[in-house]
């Protein structure tokens, strides 16, 4: 029997999970359907459990419902530990939910793998401090740069975030600087906001980029005003978010089949201008 996955949130007409795993299928001869499924606020959890009961046997969970999955797992794997969100949730047949994270995975490996620009030994600043900066951090430091600094603009949330991951990872180089303090250069910048979807400006000084950096934007599908910015400090390598949306759904059906699809082709049928 065809086996069934999806992924969940709310809006999801934009998704391009359903394109992206229905071509990891046919690339690793997977016999498997993958649908989207639009979720009314107040009805997940028990939305889960119905899909859960259909006999799906995987789904990914987009906004605004990953803190939500986490809530409802049986198991959760580390790093949807330390993440405190699940985008992959997989359903056993005992009837145990087991829920990981996928988002840091998949933004180390577009741009380590993908795009060889090390992390090691870089200083590193990771702007916003919602759920997909926290989805990101234990990855980053595994990648053991030399410092990561984190900002935000209600600047609270980017000291409870440093605090409890210092404490977490036992790590010193992670800091928290406002906006005003940020003058020294980065090698690698990753914006973890959403400012881009909503078309606002970041304001960030020129300082902040080296020769040779990194600029990475998380949203994807569109010229953002960090893009633009990005490409005015002259940044060496500059990223969307469609490499790691790519790796994480990647690493999502790796979870679910046990099978590493390729994910070389996906860059050419849209389009991407990647080199590797
Ligand atoms: P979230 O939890 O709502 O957090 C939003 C963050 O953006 C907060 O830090 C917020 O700062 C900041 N922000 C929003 N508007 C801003 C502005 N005008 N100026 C400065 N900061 C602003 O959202 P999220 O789940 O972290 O998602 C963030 C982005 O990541 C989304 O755009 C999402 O599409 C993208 N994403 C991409 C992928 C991928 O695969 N490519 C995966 C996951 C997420 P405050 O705390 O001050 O409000």
């Amino acid at each position: 029997m065809t086996d069934k996955y999806g992924v969940v949130g709310n809006p999801i007409a934009h998704s391009l999970s359903p394109k992206i795993h229905t071509e990891f299928a046919k690339l690793t001869q997977q016999d498997l359907i993958y649908d989207k499924y639009l979720v009314e606020l107040e009805e997940f959890e028990p939305a889960i459990l119905k899909f859960q009961q259909q006999g799906i046997k995987g789904l990914n969970i987009t906004a605004p419902f990953k803190e939500r999955a986490y809530a409802i797992c049986n198991e959760l794997s580390i790093r949807a530990q330390y993440a405190k969100a699940v985008n992959t949730l997989k359903f056993s047949m005992n009837g145990i939910i087991s829920g990981d994270n996928t988002d840091g995975f998949g933004l180390i490996k577009d741009v380590t793998i993908n795009h060889r620009f090390s992390l090691t030994d870089k200083s590193i600043l990771l702007i916003g401090a919602g759920g997909a900066a926290r989805s990101l951090i234990k990855s980053l430091v595994d990648a053991n740069p030399k410092q990561l600094v984190i900002t935000n603009r209600t600047f609270d949330k980017a000291i409870k975030l440093v605090a409890e991951f210092k404490q977490k990872l036992n790590h010193a180089s992670i800091v928290a600087k406002p906006f005003s303090e940020l003058i020294t250069a980065y090698d690698c910048i990753i914006n973890a906001t959403s400012a881009g979807l909503t078309d606002d400006q970041l304001e960030l000084p020129r300082s902040l980029v080296h020769s040779n950096a990194c600029c990475y934007e998380m949203v994807y599908g569109k010229q953002t005003s960090f893009l633009n910015w990005a490409s005015q400090q002259n940044a060496k390598l500059i990223l969307d978010g469609f490499g790691m949306l790519v790796e994480q759904a990647a690493e999502s059906f790796f979870i679910w089949r046990g099978v590493r699809p390729s994910t070389k082709s996906l860059y050419i049928l849209k389009n991407y201008d990647r080199t590797r």
